[in-house]
């Protein structure tokens, strides 16, 4: 079960968060409970559920989103390499049913991830 949506009001500024990037299409912000020692999530700031609810007109959204983790990726000092995430629904363990990717990077990952 999805819990309640909180990254709407984190939107909103109804909810602080640790922003490090704003503009006309997303947001992003430190993870509150980070599973790396960089864990960011890049979320848009249209209404959007989930994965598997996008259409063809989110593509240049979607796209500005990996170029925002990638920006912040690389000012993080991320030259190594990261992770990009994005979870869908229960089974593919999202909780906040508001679009959001993973920025996570700072340490080793490993392949299947659990
Ligand atoms: P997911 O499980 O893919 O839906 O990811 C949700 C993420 O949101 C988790 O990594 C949580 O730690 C994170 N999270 C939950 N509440 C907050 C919050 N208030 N501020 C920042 N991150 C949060």
């Amino acid at each position: 079960m999805l819990a309640e949506n909180l990254f709407q009001r984190i939107i909103e500024g109804k909810i602080p968060a640790n922003v490090i990037h704003d503009d006309e299409h997303c947001l992003a912000f430190h993870d509150i409970s980070p599973q790396a020692p960089v864990h960011v999530l890049i979320i848009p700031k249209k209404i959007i559920p989930t994965h598997d609810v996008l259409t063809r007109e989110d593509g240049p959204l979607m796209g500005h989103l990996h170029l925002v983790g990638l920006k912040l990726a690389k000012d993080l000092g991320l030259v190594d390499g990261y992770r990009l995430v994005i979870n869908c629904k229960d089974r593919g363990g999202q909780t906040v049913p508001h679009l959001h990717m993973h920025l996570l990077g700072g340490r080793d990952f490993h392949w299947p991830p659990g």
